[in-house]
């Protein structure tokens, strides 16, 4: 089986025909993990052993005709996803020591459910950044520009999956962390709706808008994953009960009278020439299987950036002051007293771009600006939600670019981080008002680099949502399309 073409329910299929064991599998990826994680930095922790362990016991599952849907099959996990026994860093140097004692519920999750822990992927300090620049583990290369990043946070993960390193990967989204990555690396990705995905045990960045996703080639595999990982778990007050759900239940429903709101305001100044073509070429396609276009208007979303800008630093700077060498994590080898214990393990453990998130955020909250700065924001945070429940009055999904560009060359937006915050001006908005989105490889742009396509759904709609990317899927290629980096072609 080509591992560059091969689908989740093929693998799966070849698992139980016995075309292939779980071993043989994860041998394969991990031989090629192995091979190009020199040049592309997708994982911080491979462990081939740890690995073996579970494929041999998902095999004996398999002999014995049990399991699911997913057993056997490599899943590369973002290391913001404590994983029991494996080195869990979030991209710091922090958490440069810290062997998680404990699984996070979406890795229990997979685990149960047969999964094969193919590693753990690189990503920005603490999930701050969109280039994957700030990662004290360094940089990951975009599989189809060496020259170029593969996005942020979740760079890791989706230059595993562009380059067939993993044909599952998790990630977390707290303000485009897997869409705008998956759009610069030519892969699918889905932010499914806050609430619907347990945040236990995923190293809190703004826990008001992080969310736990996925990766993979196409949407149907995403659909495939996210069975395992959407699931209501009491660890987390903000986890969500819902019955139980089939994310492939509207796969075959025709798109006819889909209403595709397509908002001004993401169409505007800014947008690359090249993605606006990409844009207008998808919505013809959509059209062509029966949706309709509707103009809609979200009148707040240039707030949005200043909004999360706020807010996201404010919680950063509470969930952050964990950290303090005391009892696990980096801890300085130099000080006289307690107070300079801290204060130097933070200096030490802490990244560039994390202390100006600590700093902002301790700032905004302070006493005489909270009510400028976070109280404000909260209400304008309300807005923006207003603006998407108005806009679903008028259609059923939102569609518009992920990014404003392709993905850009290293230390393009290094100096000045308000460019870096403005990569994920379309993301935003949909963590800010909790919505499900997804991002789908829609072409490439002049200089040969994947474009992505957003859609967005109201509150737990992810089955639609999938829907609608996998018939597009049917109709295009672009989610086949492995860089040439990659076009290894092993075989198993
Ligand atoms: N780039 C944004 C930030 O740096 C979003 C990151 C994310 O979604 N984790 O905060």
């Amino acid at each position: 089986m080509n591992l560059d073409r091969t689908s989740l329910r093929e693998l799966a299929d070849g698992l139980r025909s016995r075309e292939f064991s779980s071993v043989e599998l994860t041998q394969a990826y991990l031989e090629r993990a192995h091979h190009q994680n020199e040049t592309l930095g997708c994982f911080i922790t491979l462990d081939p052993e740890r690995s073996l362990i579970q494929a041999r016991a998902a095999d004996q599952r398999l002999a014995r005709a049990e399991g699911g849907p997913l057993t056997g099959i490599p899943v590369a996990h973002k290391d913001i996803f404590c994983t029991a026994g494996w080195l869990t860093t979030c991209g710091s140097r922090m958490l440069s020591n810290f062997v998680a004692p404990y699984d996070a519920h979406v890795i229990t999750r997979f685990n149960e459910a047969g999964g094969v822990i193919l590693g753990k992927t690189n990503m920005d300090e603490f999930a701050m950044g969109s280039s994957n620049e700030t990662s004290f583990y360094g940089k990951v290369r975009n599989p189809w520009s060496l020259d170029h990043v593969p996005g942020g946070s979740s760079g890791g993960s989706a230059a595993a999956v562009a380059a067939r390193l993993a044909p599952l990967a998790t990630a977390s989204d707290t303000g485009g962390s897997i869409r705008q990555p998956a759009a610069l690396c030519g892969v699918s990705g889905i932010k499914p709706t806050y609430g619907r995905v347990s945040r236990y045990g995923m190293i809190a960045y703004a826990s008001s808008l992080d969310q736990g996703g996925l990766m993979a080639p196409s949407a149907a595999d995403l659909a495939w994953g996210l069975g395992i990982m959407a699931d209501y778990d009491e660890r987390d007050a903000t986890s969500v009960a819902r019955p139980e759900e089939d994310f492939f239940q509207d796969f075959e429903r025709p798109l006819t009278g889909l209403r595709i709101g397509l908002p001004r305001q993401y169409f505007g100044s800014g947008v690359d020439a090249d993605v606006a073509q990409a844009m207008e070429e998808a919505l013809r396609e959509y059209e062509r299987l029966g949706a309709v276009r509707v103009d809609i208007d979200l009148p707040h979303s240039d707030l949005s950036v200043p909004v999360y800008y706020v807010l996201a630093p404010a919680e950063a700077s509470s969930n952050l002051s964990r950290y303090d060498g005391v009892r696990y994590g980096w801890r300085a080898q130099q000080y006289g007293d307690l107070q300079e214990m801290i204060g130097r393990s933070r200096a030490e453990g802490f990244g560039a771009e994390v202390k100006r998130r600590i700093l902002t955020g301790a700032y905004v909250l302070s006493q005489g600006y909270y009510d400028a700065y976070y109280l404000q924001a909260q209400r304008v945070r309300r807005l923006i939600q207003q603006d998407f429940l108005q806009a679903f009055e008028q259609c059923d999904v939102i569609m518009g670019p992920t990014t404003p560009t392709p993905a850009f060359p290293f230390g393009a937006k290094t100096e000045d981080p308000v460019q870096m915050y403005l990569s994920d001006i379309f993301t935003i908005g949909v963590n800010l008002a909790g919505l499900p989105a997804m991002s789908i490889p829609a072409g490439f742009g002049a200089q040969g680099l994947p474009l992505g396509l957003q859609l967005i759904g109201p509150h737990f709609g992810e089955a639609r949502l999938l829907a609608v990317a996998h018939r597009y899927q049917q109709v295009t290629d672009w989610h086949r399309r492995v860089p040439v980096y990659a076009a290894a072609g092993e075989r198993v």
